[in-house]
């Protein structure tokens, strides 16, 4: 397999664990960025893969390049994402048991991208039968749809991930793709209402407006054209050029045949998508009093009939809020901006249910029943850390997240190398790290934390208001390191926030947030009322996602940061419960351009990933392990007493092999199952000896 490999294959070092003499940033980034001019994106870490996005197509991701990396050990072939999903594989194969690949890197670093590529190779080179074909092509298809609901173009990435992904790939006893599953996680709803400057709503609309063929559109009272829409046009931005919305809305509607969804199921998909976009030009104006009412309601029409709701109650449903005393019932009106809320409030409901179908559905359609032994290996693709000019509750959890999964990271990075050194015997000196444990605490400690705050104050309806919520924040955050508002800050430092911020300190740098809009969105209220109505819904999909008892229940529906800290809770067991690959994806401008390699911006993620740490961590210890049978198998040549045969306890060759080639007794250890080499070079040396003979 060797003969693979050409001269620019080679450029740089393929694994920095080999970088050899210094481990200085500099060095790193010098190697990063000339594999990167070289179009040589994948670069390891010992087993960690570092990618480097590089804004254009290369060709190596063919069915060729798959059948090069099928079955081939990890280092014998240049790093490639391909070699890491075989491995992965490989092992779980071997050993029986479950494993993740963890893709982590900032909004726009490519992890979306690596999934597909690792998805791809399970769905194409595992061993395959016609039988499993179409679970293989409902995982593969499955891509294309969820991208088209929960992802967006946002200023970091014109097709951002705006909801977290954990797919398992389940495979059965003889390593056949067999099923899958995915959990989704907090979908950004708001954006189906509001979109910052410069960005769009989820591709769904475009694609359906764009798209849609014209008695479909007919059907659905659509105009085709985005402009017609008060949900899409707020910034202007419906075209992207980077997008195709036309060829885009042809995948979905293929996929969704592929997938098990039958005519009705789509009709009523569409209804939904159609019936938010009108839901988002009905406009209300004031009374006499003061009271929205509804004077032109064709929009409002469509909504009744698509939804198939009884356009006065659906009226009624908008404007009024019915309140509950201890005997009887009262209707109070809304204001105009209170109806607003409310249709908005709506809007997003519906969307953000109807995504969790979706889920549910396509889930259905990729499970294995079969009762077999099965294990599997999870995929992770979550928004990466995000910073905008301007940053609300959305990037708050999802940042938060982020220093989740960092903290998994160093939990399992350190506690595993810790493991191993135990399990083997042998000593070592942990390696200092930024453990970002400290932020993760300020946002969810239970009662201290951010969460439990914004929490409290949405139990004062009526009084609390954003700006308390931030007060309170100073008085229970004051002196803490990676905390600061406008009122707790250095004059210097002031300067740089309003009186309504809050800046947290984050592992990957500082993130100012607005406090306006926290208590709302973490609230999330649909009024009771108008879930009622939705009950009321001859749209299955409707009918289905409002079908709980919740709107029964008087207690208090958790909130939206505190569902979403319990659902990392519930990942985090997960994954801890499996073995791990990562996968760090770096960003390589912000400009989205090819082949570019900002130093700067490099230099700054591998920083606060960690990455040299990492690096150091593998080589304090010992930069290389080996079973003693594959170190002796790979290298038996080079001495007479192991060549070509070693009758014994293949540890006792070993010991033999390196002591004829002159290892000092400080630059290996002898583990219980495994040699442990010191430092790079030893190997090297071993290896060019290797390759002259
Ligand atoms: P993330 O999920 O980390 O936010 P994506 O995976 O969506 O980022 O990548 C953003 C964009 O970068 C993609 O739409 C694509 O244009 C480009 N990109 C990412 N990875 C690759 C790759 N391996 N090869 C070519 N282009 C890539
Ligand atoms: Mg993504």
């Amino acid at each position: 397999m060797e003969g693979a490999l050409t001269a620019r294959d080679r450029v740089g070092i393929q694994d920095f664990v080999l970088l050899d003499t210094h481990t200085s940033e500099t060095a790193f980034l010098g190697n990063l960025k000339k594999r990167f001019s070289e179009d040589l994106i994948y670069t390891y870490i010992g087993t960690l893969l570092v990618s480097v996005n590089p804004y254009k197509e290369l060709d190596i991701y063919s069915k060729k390049q798959m059948d090069i990396y099928m079955g081939v050990n990890f280092f014998e072939l240049p790093p490639h994402i391909y070699a890491l999903a075989d491995n992965a594989y490989h092992t779980m194969m071997t050993e029986a048991n479950n494993h993740f690949i963890l893709i982590s890197g900032e909004s726009g670093a490519g992890k979306t991208e690596a999934s597909k590529k690792i998805l791809q190779y399970y769905a194409v080179s595992c061993p395959s039968t016609t039988l499993l074909d179409s679970v293989r092509d409902r995982m593969l298809v499955s891509n294309p749809v969820l991208e088209a609901f929960g992802n967006a173009k946002t200023l970091k990435n014109d097709n951002s991930s705006r909801f977290g992904k954990y797919m398992d790939i389940q495979f059965d006893i003889q390593g056949d793709a067999v099923g899958g599953h995915i959990l989704s996680y907090l979908l950004e709803k708001s954006r189906v209402v509001h979109q910052n400057h410069g960005e769009r709503n989820f591709h769904i609309f475009y694609q359906l407006v764009e798209g849609g063929e014209e008695d479909l559109l007919h059907q659905l009272g659509l105009e085709s054209n985005c402009q017609y829409y008060s949900y899409l046009v707020q910034d202007e931005c419906a075209n992207v050029t980077s997008i195709n919305d036309k060829n885009d809305w042809k995948t979905v509607r293929n996929a969704l045949s592929v997938i098990d969804f039958d005519e009705s199921d789509i009709q009523h998909l569409f209804g939904i998508i159609a019936s938010v976009l009108h839901l988002g030009n009905v406009q209300f104006e004031a009374d006499s009093k003061g009271y929205a009412t509804l004077n032109k309601n064709t929009e409002l029409r469509w909504v009744s009939t698509l939804l198939g709701i009884n356009v006065q109650v659906l009226q009624e449903g908008l404007t009024y809020r019915k309140i509950e005393a201890k005997t009887d019932e009262v209707l109070s009106p809304f204001t105009v901006d209170h109806a607003i809320y409310a249709r908005n409030a709506l809007a997003k409901a519906i969307y953000g249910r109807t995504f969790t179908w979706l889920v549910n559905k396509i889930n259905d359609s990729m499970e294995n029943k079969e009762p077999s032994r099965k294990t599997v290996i999870g995929l992770l693709d979550i928004y990466g850390f995000e910073v905008f000019y301007v940053n609300s509750f959305e990037q708050f959890c999802i940042n938060y997240c982020n220093e989740k999964l960092q903290q998994l990271f160093i939990q399992l990075t350190l506690k595993s190398e810790q493991e191993e050194y135990e399990a083997e015997g042998i000593g070592w000196e942990p390696v200092q790290f930024f453990n970002n444990k400290i932020i993760c605490d300020l946002v969810e400690e239970k009662h201290r934390g951010i969460i439990s705050v914004l929490d409290e104050e949405c139990l004062r309806p009526g009084e609390a208001t954003d700006f308390t919520f931030l007060e309170k924040l100073e008085e229970k955050m004051g002196s803490h390191p990676h905390f600061i508002t406008h009122k707790l800050s250095d004059k210097k430092i002031r300067k740089t926030l309003d009186r309504g911020d809050f800046r947290l300190l984050h592992y990957a740098g500082e993130v100012t947030y607005g406090v306006v809009g926290f208590i709302d969105k973490n609230n999330d209220m649909l009024y009771r009322n108008i879930k009622d109505v939705m009950r009321q819904s001859k749209n299955a999909i409707v009918r289905e996602c409002f079908a709980s008892t919740e709107s029964d229940s008087r207690r208090r529906p958790e909130t939206v940061a505190s569902q979403f800290k319990s659902s990392l809770l519930g990942l985090t067991d997960i994954l801890m419960s499996k073995e791990p690959w990562y996968v760090r994806c770096l960003k390589s401008n912000e400009s989205k351009q090819p082949g570019r390699f900002d130093d700067v911006l490099v230099r700054h993620q591998v920083k606060y990933l960690g990455l040299m740490e990492h690096l150091r961590v593998r080589r304090a210890g010992f930069a290389y392990r080996r079973r003693y049978e594959l170190f002796l198998q790979r290298y038996k040549p080079l001495c007479p007493a192991t060549w070509p045969h070693w009758r014994g306890v293949a540890a006792e060759g070993v010991e033999v092999l390196v002591q004829h080639l002159g290892y000092l007794p400080d630059e290996y250890k002898m583990g219980r199952t495994k040699i442990f080499i010191r430092h790079p070079r030893t190997l090297f040396a071993t290896e060019d000896a290797f390759e002259v003979c």
